[in-house]
């Protein structure tokens, strides 16, 4: 059977990665991001440039969509120029990106109108994962779409998991991010708490980070916040939008999220202090200064 063509809307800091993985696995791809010149490197490689995401959708059989928030998704999706516009019958769209479950279920059924299917698919595993090829893949939608695109999403990820109808796939990354938000705050304080109470903090992760605190944020972010390196990776802006979808949703169905609420206030924090394009382990200057102690660089 002849290979998908491939089409890749939004190249930030996951999509250029996972669009990359998916040229490296032979399939044609087309690209297109608002900002022209972040395409360059794919073009090199082989791509093709498409004037908007509506000239995009015309020449693929699947577009993949990585972007920023809902209102940026709704707009490539279903605004004007959108891929809407240039749809065909047998279309299959899936979103990288994460947004609200809502928002999901709104282009499911506007794209369902016109023939095409459409997948929520967000995913977890940061920018070394996307890099990799080895991100976690939560998938909402019809299994039938699923399996067609499987040999596209399998170039970006290792694990790939169908949740359960269109919007589930949000639901899974949102509760992801309750855990990863929670991690992120976590590090933060044992490292500031680590430091001032007199234990070097590179000892306190080497000694720990395979016990019971043992998890992702342990074995990545340290290293990063060490060598003075609180650039992202994942942006605090992000973070903090994505426990805006989880507090959201959880008010949506009466859920007590004690603990999130904590984080979110905390990101939020950075976003008001002009923090939001700081990776989210960066949180550690809110723990900082509260605790009016800096984290020492090491060599
Ligand atoms: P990023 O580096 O900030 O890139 C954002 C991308 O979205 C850029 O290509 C940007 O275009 C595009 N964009 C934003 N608003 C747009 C709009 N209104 N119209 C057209 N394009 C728009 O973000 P990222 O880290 O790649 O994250 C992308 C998505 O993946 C987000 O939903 C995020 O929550 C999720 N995610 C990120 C990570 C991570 O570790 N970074 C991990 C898991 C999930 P320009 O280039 O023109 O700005």
């Amino acid at each position: 059977m002849a290979k998908l063509k491939v089409g890749y809307i939004g190249l930030g800091v996951m999509g250029k990665a996972m669009a990359r993985n998916i040229l490296r696995s032979g399939f044609s791809l087309t690209v297109w991001n608002r900002t022209a010149a972040k395409a360059d490197e794919l073009l090199e490689f082989g791509a093709k440039w498409a004037e908007s995401p509506a000239e995009l959708a015309k020449a693929v059989d699947v577009v993949c969509v990585n972007v920023s928030d809902t209102s940026d998704v709704l707009d490539i999706v279903l605004g004007e120029n959108g891929v809407i516009v240039g749809a065909h019958e047998g279309l299959i769209v899936i979103d990288h990106s994460t947004i609200k479950p809502a928002g999901s279920r709104e282009i499911y059924e506007r794209l369902k109108e016109v023939g095409v299917w459409s997948l929520d698919a967000p995913v977890s595993g940061g920018d070394i994962g996307a890099q990799q090829g080895t991100l976690t893949i939560m998938v909402g939608g019809d299994f039938d779409a699923l399996e067609k695109v499987m040999p596209v999403l399998e170039a970006e990820g290792k694990k790939i998991t169908h949740v359960g109808a269109p919007g589930a796939g949000q639901i899974a990354k949102a509760a992801n991010q309750i855990m990863v938000a929670a991690q992120m705050v976590a590090e933060a304080e044992l490292l500031i708490f680590a430091q001032k109470a007199g234990a070097d903090p590179v000892k306190v992760i080497e000694a720990i980070k395979s016990g019971a605190a043992q998890c992702w944020t342990l074995d990545v972010k340290p290293s990063r916040l060490f060598a003075g390196n609180r650039k992202p990776g994942f942006k605090a802006s992000l973070q903090a939008k994505d426990l805006a979808i989880v507090m959201e949703t959880a008010r949506e169905y009466l859920i007590s999220l004690p603990g999130t609420a904590v984080a979110a206030q905390l990101f939020n924090g950075m976003v008001a202090l002009g923090e939001g394009d700081l990776d989210n382990s960066a949180v550690i200057g809110m723990i900082e200064r509260l605790s009016n102690e800096t984290l020492e660089t090491k060599a």
